[in-house]
Parts: C-alpha cells; sequence; structure tokens
C-alpha cells in the first residue's frame, strides 16, 4: 500500500513516517500540499493520502476536495486527515470535504495502524469490484464498456497531439469449433486467445462474442499492423488440449489509424472492415483500412500491398459494417 503524508511539520513528518515505516508501509512525504497533489496526479499507484487539515499552499480540506476529483470509480483513494483539532465541527467539515477518516495530531500509533488497516480492507474491496465491474468474467479483458470509455479517453489523448490505431480481432470458424468440440472447449479457445493478447497488452477488451479489439496509442498504421501480424502468429502457435487431441486456431485482424477528431466508433468500424475483409481473403491474416474505408489488399502472409482503393461503393461497405457489427455484446 503507497502513502502520501503531507504536514508542514518536519517533526510531526519525521515521526509519523517512522510509525509507518515501521509497519513496512510505502510512504512519500510531503511538507508542501501542492507537490503532493502533483505526486498522486502522476502516480496511480497511492492508494492513500494521510493529510494534515493545518496546510500551507492550500487548506487540508482544500486538497481534501482536489484528491476527490482525481479518485474516481477506477481509482480509489483513501483519505485519513489529522488534526490537533477534535472537536465535533472539525471532524465533521473533514469528513464532508471529502476524507474518508479523521484521526487525531500526533496519532497516536495502535489507532493509526487499526485505521490503515480498515482503509487497506476498503481498498481491497473496492479494487475487487472495479474488476468485476470493468472485467470480462471469462477472459479477463476489459468488458465492452470498460474499453469504449478507455477508448473515448484515449481518444481525447491522441487529439491532443499523437497517434493512435485500433486493432480488431475476430476468431476464425469459431462456430464450428463450437460445434465440433462442445461449447466448453470452445470457452477455453476464448481464454487462450486472451491469454495469448495479455501477454502482448493488459488493455484490450472483449467486445463481442469471439471479438476482441485493442487501443494502441503512439502507433500509426504500419506500426498497428506488424503488431497485430505479431499477435496472429501467436495465436496460430497456440493449441489447448481437447479429448480429441491437440486443437490449434486462428484470428482474423482488422487495423485503422485514427483520423484526427475522429470518434471511436468510427476508428472501430473501419478496423472492422479491413477485418471483414481479411475473413473474405481467407482467414488467418490482417486488413489495413485506410482513412476512406478503402482497405487495401494483402499478401498471402497477411501483409498489406498499397495497391489502391477497390472500386467498391461506400454504400456496400457501410452494410457489411451493419452486418458485421451485430454481434450480441458480452458483458
Ligand atoms: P468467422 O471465421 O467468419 O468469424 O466464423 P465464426 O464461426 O467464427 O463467426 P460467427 O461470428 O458467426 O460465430 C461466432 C460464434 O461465437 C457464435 C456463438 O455461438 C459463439 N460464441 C459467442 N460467445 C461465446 C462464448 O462465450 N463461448 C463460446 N463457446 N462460444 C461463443
Ligand atoms: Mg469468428
Ligand atoms: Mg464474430
Amino acid at each position: 500500500m503507497r502513502i502520501v503524508l503531507v504536514d508542514p511539520s518536519r517533526t510531526v513528518r519525521k515521526f509519523v513516517l517512522r510509525l509507518l515505516s515501521a509497519r513496512g508501509y510505502d510512504v512519500l512525504a510531503f511538507g508542501d500540499a501542492q507537490d503532493a497533489l502533483n505526486r498522486i496526479k502522476v502516480d496511480p499507484d497511492v492508494d492513500v493520502l494521510i493529510t494534515s487539515a493545518e496546510l500551507i499552499s492550500m487548506t487540508g480540506m482544500e486538497l481534501c476536495w482536489e484528491v476527490r476529483l482525481l479518485a474516481s470509480t477506477r481509482r480509489p483513494i483513501y483519505i485519513l486527515m489529522m488534526s490537533a483539532q477534535r472537536d465535533g465541527h472539525s471532524v465533521a467539515e473533514a469528513l464532508d470535504s471529502g476524507a474518508d477518516d479523521y484521526i487525531g495530531k500526533p496519532p497516536a500509533p495502535e489507532e493509526l495502524y487499526a485505521r490503515l488497516r480498515a482503509a487497506e480492507r476498503l481498498a481491497g474491496m473496492q479494487r475487487e469490484l472495479i474488476r468485476l465491474a470493468t472485467t470480462d468474467p471469462l477472459t479477463g479483458a476489459l468488458n465492452r464498456r470498460a474499453f469504449f470509455e478507455a477508448g473515448v479517453e484515449a481518444c481525447d489523448r491522441a487529439d491532443a497531439g499523437g497517434t493512435l490505431s485500433a486493432v480488431m480481432l475476430d476468431i476464425d470458424h469459431f462456430k464450428r469449433i463450437n460445434e465440433t468440440y462442445g461449447h466448453a472447449v470452445g470457452d477455453q479457445v476464448l481464454i487462450a486467445v486472451a491469454r495469448g493478447i495479455a501477454a502482448e497488452r493488459s488493455d484490450f477488451g472483449r467486445i463481442g462474442g469471439e471479438e476482441f479489439a485493442g487501443l494502441l496509442e503512439g502507433y500509426d498504421l504500419d506500426a498497428a499492423a506488424a503488431f497485430a501480424q505479431r499477435l496472429r502468429a501467436r495465436v496460430e502457435a497456440l493449441a489447448i488440449e481437447t479429448p480429441r487431441g491437440p486443437l490449434t486456431f486462428t484470428c482474423s485482424f482488422g487495423v485503422s489509424e485514427r483520423v484526427p477528431n475522429e470518434a471511436i466508433d468510427d476508428v472501430l468500424r473501419r478496423a472492422d472492415v479491413a477485418l471483414y475483409d481479411a475473413k473474405n481473403h481467407g482467414r488467418n491474416r490482417v486488413g489495413v483500412a485506410d482513412e476512406t474505408m478503402w482497405v487495401s489488399d494483402y499478401t498471402a502472409d497477411g501483409r498489406p500491398l498499397r495497391t489502391g482503393p477497390r472500386k467498391r461503393r461506400p454504400a456496400d461497405l457501410f452494410e457489411r459494417v451493419a452486418e458485421a457489427m451485430q454481434v450480441s455484446p458480452a458483458e
């Protein structure tokens, strides 16, 4: 558990730091509230803030509010406020400002440890709730909602400057796998594919029954296609044991690079068009979409051949996308 400790007094900092270090807590101590806040902003591993109510660059209550704004449904931070004032009014003000708990200053060691144990219990439960709310239970990948939420944020960051590409993948002939080997084996294939993805990236989502997607920040189209090729080869090399012997399987991929101000749905829609083009060209390959939604051709091993736009009306493409998107979302 990483703790940020803020108190303007060097003596108090030293005292509390010694208590916390004795119990093995990872503590970062600050004399100034703004410095502490800056650290919390950039360090997602901070679980607990112990702050004095009496600070210098801002009040303890203001710091509480700032940290509450940072703490979100995906990032819980437990705030323990310390103050020499233990009257009801002061305690109420601290709790109303967003503190989770309150302790006298200087804190009594046993009381401090007990309050941190309570914080740890709560943080553990919150982490578990977040995990349950954001991941797909079968594969452990992000669920559709969490993936799209993260995707909107990734698009915002890309608008501030940077490239962003999308990768979509779909298991080939998955219906046949289910029909031949049974649903339980199908599930094992899904898990195996998700593990293969997780070996490369932890931010992919399961966005449909047997479809996964990821957004690669800082990747242009070629880099994303190279990544997809690596993942394609990784999946191709996987095998699971079944009563009928080892089973291998493949995935088809589609990649697209986001154009400025493009919505996440549109980037993915173009990747999906490329994916279905990969399906039409024999599967187990990577389709690459250009920004006009025309899809390039590929070599047999899936490398894009930039031969220019195909003669296909966009209306046809949209119909195919609409058809391809009719997959029941797995949540
Ligand atoms: P293609 O190569 O064109 O993608 O063919 P496909 O058979 O993989 O394509 P399709 O999308 O038609 O089939 C998807 C199948 O995935 C249908 C559905 O029964 C199955 N499926 C969806 N979710 C699950 C799941 O959680 N477990 C299992 N075992 N099967 C699932
Ligand atoms: Mg499929
Ligand atoms: Mg599918």
